[in-house]
């Protein structure tokens, strides 16, 4: 089918300054930490159950956490030591605890035993779909919607489209432009992977203008891994929040989803390019998820990219990074737009953490609505923020409902762009917490 591009931008949303200070800062594996702390639940949709035992051995790689909800993903060890404790973190996206294990490493890294399978090519789609849930990939983006789900659409669902997300559109964040550029092969081979899975008739990777090395070096391997028919580059404008699945498809195909639905609800799925190569390491390789790439940024002596074991404690990363340089307010997993504040400096780095930014912030002192409006030109949701936050505000929260509260991706615009300073998103927040704790108790 053809469709015609739209690749310009569009009229909401906003330019931000981008600070992306380690662009050209290639990855680096800082080294195996003394502990990992592994929570039981770290995927939208179901938490896992406990397989393994306080005191009892593990071998990196190994499940330690599953279930037998189809919306999961598996969590694994690692690195290999002792399960010297369970305790409870809290869950920085929901607000809520989650338990977790304490593994106490033994210094050898041992792991558990890959299985790659023999011929790759030659597996059939449930095979893949298997490879991948086994694996526990999630999608990397920040999301971490389980990638076997994603893959699965409902019978009844044709996905014509799948757009490979490397837009990485929030300030200060390059760990996926680092994957584009020294992960090249792996992510179009699990792009490849995709295209297997769903058949859809245009594949596009996404990718913004602002990073031109990323889009000349994906051409150049599409060129020399005859993906020329296959697989075709779109270039777009710089703009927060392009990167977003909603908008980006809006953006890209001029596709609105349905309020409350989902991008395969109009024929499309969004992967974002670490999710691709992760899926190629499971596939390929039989690799379990146990590590990602993480941004450190912001006020440290040194900022990077580095390849973090999931579990490492966020302060491991901000000592390899130098330490805080200067003044830190805050701490913040994600960018500065979408970024969720984390007090707890043992709390680990998870299957969704993309960056970890030290802000340098002073606080801010709200004001009354002038009811300039900039914030309803800028949602890229067409939201009436301004609605939102005033029943919000007033602990009205299912008139918030009437103003399509549930619509909101907590994108950050409309906060951005407010001169009375109204942390419009944290209103936001808690409206959609209060609606889940009251639909939970009907
Ligand atoms: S209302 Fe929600 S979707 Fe709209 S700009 Fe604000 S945070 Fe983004
Ligand atoms: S941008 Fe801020 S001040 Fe302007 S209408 Fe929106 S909430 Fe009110």
């Amino acid at each position: 089918m053809g469709i015609r591009l739209r690749t310009k931008g569009t009229s909401y949303g906003v330019k931000l300054p981008e600070n992306k200070l380690t662009h050209e800062s290639p990855i680096e594996p800082i080294p195996l930490p003394q502990k990992v702390i592994i929570p039981l639940h770290q995927n939208l949709g179901a938490p896992c159950q406990a397989l393994v035992k306080r005191g009892q051995e593990v071998l990196a790689g190994q499940k330690i956490g599953d279930s037998e909800r189809f919306v999961n993903a598996p969590v694994h060890a690692t690195i290999s030591g002792e399960i010297s404790a369970i305790t409870t973190v809290i869950n920085p996206p929901t607000g809520q605890p989650v338990a977790a294990f304490v593994i106490t490493s033994d210094g050898a890294d041992r792991w558990v035993e890959l299985e790659p399978p023999e011929e790759p090519e030659a597996l059939s789609v449930k095979e893949i779909l298997g490879k991948i849930r086994g694996a526990g990939l999630v999608g990397l983006g920040g999301a971490t919607f389980p990638t076997h789900v994603k893959l699965s659409p409902p019978e009844g669902k044709k996905i014509d489209t799948v757009i490979l997300n490397g837009c990485e559109c929030e300030p200060y964040i390059t760990s996926d432009h680092r994957v584009m550029l020294e992960y090249g092969e792996k992510i179009l081979s699990g792009l490849n992977i995709i295209r297997k899975v769903l058949s859809p008739h245009n594949i596009y990777i996404a990718i913004e203008d602002n990073k031109p090395d990323a889009i000349d070096h994906l051409e150049k391997l599409i060129l020399a891994m005859g993906f020329k028919e296959d697989f075709k580059i779109i270039p777009l404008k710089s703009q927060y929040p392009m990167g977003a699945e909603k908008t980006l498809l809006n953006t890209l195909l001029g596709r609105e989803v349905p309020i409350g639905g989902l991008p395969l609800d109009v024929g499309v799925v969004v992967h974002n390019v670490g999710t691709a190569k992760a899926i190629h390491d499971a596939v390929f390789e039989g690799r379990p998820f146990v590590e990602r790439v993480v941004t450190v940024t912001g006020a440290v002596k040194n900022p990077k990219n580095l390849l973090v074991r999931l579990g490492t404690p966020l302060r491991n990363l901000i000592d390899y990074c130098g330490g805080i340089d200067g003044k830190a307010g805050e701490i913040v997993l994600g960018g500065p737009m979408m970024g969720i504040s984390q007090p707890d400096l043992d709390f680990p780095v998870t299957k969704g953490t993309g960056c970890v930014l030290v802000k340098e912030s002073s606080p801010i002192r709200e004001r009354d609505c002038i009811s300039c409006g900039r914030c309803l030109k800028a949602c890229p949701m067409h939201l009436m923020p301004t609605m939102l936050t005033k029943y919000a505000k007033a602990g009205r929260y299912d008139d918030c409902k009437k103003f399509y509260i549930d619509n909101c991706f907590e994108c950050g615009t409309c906060a951005y762009v407010c001169p009375a300073n109204i942390p419009i998103v944290q209103y936001t927040k808690i409206a959609k917490s209060e609606l889940i704790k009251r639909a939970a108790t009907r």
